[in-house]
């Protein structure tokens, strides 16, 4: 399925081809959180970097968070792509896996499949106000789960 996205301001747009363009998986972290999610979780979705197509590229800013926990102090390796312009979370790059790339749903302007279920993640570190919407059925999870965002359409029969 072919995605196209934009920030807010419409200074980058991008289009890319995805396998994984349900919205299914609702991470809780901080990062999501603070970077991209003002009503507690951020959502990505998975696509093929080779196919990824940017307009204004001058435009964007990267950013590596810092993390702090149990395995140390470190930065990360995912590369956050925001818009210096408007803000606008787009999305996530991790060299550590070089073909894919992680659109953030909100940056999509196709209409996206409902998912059939919602996966929330890292719950162990939502904010205390942040409601966890969950319906029956749905997955919850303390920390990341050990499930793809691939292997997760397949279970679902969304190999699009
Ligand atoms: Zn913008
Ligand atoms: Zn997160």
């Amino acid at each position: 399925m072919l995605l196209e996205g934009s920030c807010h301001c419409q200074a980058v747009r991008f289009s890319v081809e995805s396998h994984q363009p349900c919205p299914f998986m609702r991470c809780y972290c901080s990062i999501c959180r603070k970077t991209a999610g003002g009503g507690g979780y951020a959502i990505n979705l998975g696509a093929d970097y080779r196919t990824l197509k940017v307009t204004g590229r001058r435009h964007l800013g990267v950013y590596q968070a810092r993390i702090d926990d149990a395995r140390g102090r470190r930065t990360s390796t995912g590369q956050r792509h925001f818009c210096k312009r408007c803000g606008s979370a787009l999305w996530l790059y991790d060299p550590t896996w070089p073909e894919l790339v992680h659109p953030h749903a909100s940056a999509i302007d196709t209409p996206l499949p409902a998912p059939p279920q919602a996966v929330h993640a890292m719950l162990g570190s939502r904010a205390g106000w942040v409601e966890v919407a969950a319906r029956p059925g749905d997955d919850c999870f303390e920390d990341w789960p050990d499930v793809s965002l691939a292997a997760w359409h397949e279970r679902h029969g969304l190999r699009l």
